[in-house]
């Protein structure tokens, strides 16, 4: 960080005219979500993202597929977002758990839980696209891109940001920075935000995957001895495919044939789905849990990867996310309507204290989930056994899940509970 916002301001010409309100450094998934919620109600925004928008190449939108849960779906309903987002999704009916060569399997069913879905499969491309168009057409936002984070200074009233974009250095002052720069936040480094992080020695390969027989919409969780797996339902009969490999492993099951690797699949699912007879490309993606130890600092906020990062297993990554950036928009929008500054402590308090319980909540349960199904001790073996056939035979224990899975428990921000902000 450097010591005067002054320092920054290399010519008059490059800094902005009047200072923003809210500056959000990221606009990946969860950066785009806040800016397209906190525009229309009166504040100065600016993002700051190191990719060009237009030629869609933000690692945030690749071609990795979301499980987007009822709540997060009703977010994006209320941000106007979901009737372009819907064409491309499939919806879950059913969710099976259950751990390869053991007793006792445990299922959720929308139908059970009186909803149409339990959550819809999107390709994040899809999401990023409609957040793309809507981040073009915002009147109330300037959007810096390609354009790099590089030092920030926080005074009492502002922040002062120093920017790199377009082959120059640039100053800026805001009231308030989010850092939604994903797992490996500069804005987190800036300010010296510790964070917390268990390497599982793990990575995850997905792929689209055609097997012979219909999903009918069901999303299967497996866990292996060599870490867990899903298949999420897709269109025309196709599964969204996130395998979790040792790291040892990463290199040879990706060099391996598309044939091959089917036959992976296939020994680590079962055939319950037939033959797999089609594999799309496969990436790989490094797999870690990452915490900040603190949400907010006086005149900046954490949201998304930039706060916590979990092992997709349980698919609430983007999901928590996307209730950080509702929470906090409902916080700023009410503050604005107050008249208050948008980074005052009092505002963040509100923030830090009302996401605590969720993130701790979800992200304990993702890890938990990950390090007691990688137990290959036989105690722990049989009591998962034992507490997949309890759950599958609780219908209250299955509502108390679904409504988690859902996205739907615990006090949510306006957005969540289908309101507008
Ligand atoms: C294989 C896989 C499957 C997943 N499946 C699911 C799922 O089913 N459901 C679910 O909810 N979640 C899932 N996730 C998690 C989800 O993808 C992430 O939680 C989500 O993408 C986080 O979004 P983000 O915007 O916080 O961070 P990111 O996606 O990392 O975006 C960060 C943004 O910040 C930008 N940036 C980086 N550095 C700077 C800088 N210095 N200055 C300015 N900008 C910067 C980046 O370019 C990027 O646009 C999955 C993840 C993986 C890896």
């Amino acid at each position: 960080m450097s010591q005067s916002g002054s320092d920054m301001m290399h010519s008059p010409a490059a800094v902005s005219q009047a200072m923003d309100d809210v500056t959000i450094v990221g606009g990946g998934l969860v950066g785009a979500s806040l800016a397209c919620a906190l525009s229309g109600h009166g504040l100065r925004l600016s993002m700051v993202e190191p990719f060009p928008f237009a030629t869609h190449s933000s690692p945030s939108y690749d071609d990795r597929t979301i499980a987007l849960a009822e709540g997060s779906r009703r977010i994006l309903a209320g941000l106007g977002l979901w009737s372009a987002i819907a064409e491309h999704s499939t919806p879950i009916k059913r969710i099976h758990v259950s751990d390869r060569g053991r007793f006792g399997t445990a299922t959720l069913s929308a139908a059970d839980q009186g909803v149409e879905a339990l959550g819809h499969v999107v390709p994040a491309r899809c999401i990023g696209q409609a957040l793309a168009d809507r981040l073009a057409a915002m009147p109330d936002l300037i959007l810096r891109a390609p354009a790099v984070l590089e030092d920030v200074d926080v005074g009492e009233t502002e922040v002062g940001l120093s920017i790199h974009s377009d082959g120059r250095d640039m100053g800026a002052a805001t009231r308030l920075v989010v850092g939604a720069d994903g797992a490996h936040s500069q804005v987190r480094a800036l300010l010296g935000i510790g964070v917390r992080r268990w390497e599982y020695g793990q990575s995850a390969i997905i792929a689209n995957v055609s097997p012979e027989r219909d999903h009918h919409g069901v999303a299967y969780e497996r866990f292996t001895d060599t870490g867990p797996m899903a298949l999420l339902p897709m269109s025309g009969g196709r599964c969204a495919l996130v395998l979790t490999v040792r790291d040892a492993d990463l290199d040879s099951l990706m060099e391996l044939s598309d044939a091959d690797f089917a036959r992976v699949i296939e020994r680590r699912f079962g055939r319950r789905l037939g033959r797999m007879v089609q594999v799309g490309e496969r990436l790989s993606y490094p797999l870690a849990y990452w915490r900040a130890q603190a949400d907010v600092r006086p005149r900046v906020a954490l949201i998304g990867n930039a706060a916590h990062t979990l092992h997709p297993v349980a698919g609430q990554g983007f999901n928590l996310g996307l209730r950080d950036a509702a929470t906090l928009a409902e916080v700023l929008v009410d503050a604005a309507r107050a008249g208050n500054d948008p980074g005052s402590d009092a505002v963040l308090r509100r923030y830090a204290a009302w996401r605590r319980w969720d993130q701790r909540r979800t992200a304990g349960f993702t890890d938990g989930l990950v390090r007691l199904f990688s137990n290959p001790l036989a105690p722990a073996a049989w009591a998962r056994g034992l507490g997949m056939v309890a759950f599958d035979l609780l219908p209250p224990a299955k509502g108390l899940l679904s409504r988690s899975a859902m996205g739907l428990a615990g006090r949510l921000p306006r957005l969540a509970r289908g309101l507008s902000l």
